[in-house]
């Protein structure tokens, strides 16, 4: 019989690596009760229609990535693609609406897609993320792009970009795509098949192609920022002011040039390839990744709530990824080591040791021991391995005097301690080691 193996593109988080995505998590978690998000989980598996009613019947998520099942009623189901659909069918579900005037969650987990493995790209992949419901200020886009930076700081990241832009809002956006059909009409033969299909069902969605010979086209495309109406103008110009107002400045690129990341770039030719976003949208990307570059991205959808049949409310969400940030992430995490480990010499002493062992673990004090019947020796490469403080050795001789001896693992000095005396001292000498 074969050895079993994990699916393609699911993989197993083992520790060693486990702890950045653990410090990752709690940075972040940090960052998002400074500026005031709350938790929410919702569940992995859906009905499929809320992903083919929220991101789009025409994405390539929905149309070739979808983990789809059918449930034991004539619902089809499927594993989660992405986690803004499912906030916002909790929130109309919950009529959050009706208890509180602006709403703030975040969320962290797994997602899926079925998508052709590579490097960046998962079929089970983590995001965190948050979406803040139920304001248009502009001020609050800006907050998302503070919050996102501030997240990528705390974990070490950096030498990441900004760019955002606007795509507009329902009004303005028929005029800009009418732009595009007529820049496009000429060129169709250049663009490549799924292009050729976007011409026809979702024009916008042309841009976001990264194939060589459709970006050659794209580069010339008329710009969605000559189009947008004197509102939508005006919120974006008030994203740009609230970023200038506390430290990050913005600038125009025709080209998407590097700058540090302290700075934001205004990139016209970004589109989010989801169907919902209206007005603002934006990536921060890393030049390590390779062609996957995005570590986080987002944007507001003003009208998916009420197309969802909720009351309309105004929102803004982004999404990041944890293998992808914690593969640039400069963060060390501690490891976690026994503060002392229990080194006994033949079975009446070994079993005093397991007894104050379990004392000292009740007491807050992490602890080990041997359970593979090691020789003293052994014991001590073990302890040593493990990175313990301190080796408590506990022979018949000690055992006869009630006494342990305490080894320093750092300055290999040793004493005999009482044994009754071992919990309360070891106890205060780990609280006196971590001031
Ligand atoms: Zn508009
Ligand atoms: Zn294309």
């Amino acid at each position: 019989m074969a050895t079993p193996k994990s699916l393609p593109g699911m993989d197993d988080i083992l520790p060693g690596e486990i702890e950045k995505w653990q410090a990752i998590e709690e940075k972040a978690k940090e960052v998002f009760c400074l500026y005031g998000y709350s938790e929410i989980r919702t569940p992995i598996l859906e009905e499929i229609s809320l992903f083919r009613q929220s991101v789009g019947d025409d994405t390539d998520i929905v149309q070739k990535q979808m983990f789809s099942l059918q449930a034991d009623s004539e619902k089809e189901i499927c594993l989660r693609p992405e986690q803004t659909a499912s906030i916002v069918r909790a929130y109309i579900e919950h009529s959050i609406a009706k208890k509180e005037e602006m709403t703030k969650y975040y969320y962290s987990g797994p997602m899926f897609r079925r998508e052709r493995p590579q490097r960046g790209r998962k079929r089970q992949f983590y995001q965190i993320g948050a979406e803040a419901i139920g304001s248009n200020s502009s001020y609050l886009d800006a907050e998302i792009i503070f919050l996102i930076s501030d997240i990528l700081k705390a974990v070490k990241v950096g030498n990441y970009q900004i760019e955002l832009s606007s795509i507009g809002c329902r009004g303005c956006q028929p005029k800009y795509k009418a732009a595009l059909k007529q820049y496009f009409q000429s060129k169709i033969k250049l663009l490549c098949q799924d292009c050729q299909r976007r011409f026809k069902t979702n024009i916008l969605r042309i841009l976001d192609c990264k194939k060589e010979g459709c970006q050659m086209v794209i580069q010339k495309a008329p710009s969605v920022l000559d189009y947008l109406c004197e509102k939508c103008n005006k919120h974006f110009e008030g994203v740009q002011d609230g970023l200038n107002l506390a430290g990050i400045p913005c600038h125009l690129s025709e080209v998407s040039l590097r700058t540090d990341s302290s700075q934001c770039v205004i990139n016209p030719r970004i589109v989010r390839g989801l169907d919902y976003y209206t007005n603002t949208v934006f990536e921060f990307t890393h030049p390590d990744l390779g062609s996957q570059n995005a570590l986080a991205a987002g944007g507001r959808y003003n009208n998916l709530i009420g197309e969802m049949g909720g009351e309309n409310q105004p929102a803004i969400g982004f999404s990041l990824g944890i293998e992808r940030v914690s593969a640039v992430s400069g963060l060390v995490p501690e490891e976690d080591s026994p503060f002392i480990f229990f080194a006994p010499l033949g079975q009446a002493a070994y079993r005093e040791a397991y007894r104050i062992m379990q004392g000292l673990r009740r007491k807050g004090v992490a602890s080990e021991i041997d359970y593979q019947d090691k020789s003293l020796k052994a014991q001590m490469r073990a302890a040593d391995k493990l990175g313990a403080k301190w080796v408590a050795i506990l022979g018949e001789k000690e055992l006869k005097k009630k006494v342990i001896i305490l080894r320093n693992m750092e300055t290999k000095e040793q004493e005999e301690i009482n044994l009754r005396d071992v919990i309360q001292k070891v106890t205060s000498r780990q609280v006196t080691s971590k001031k």
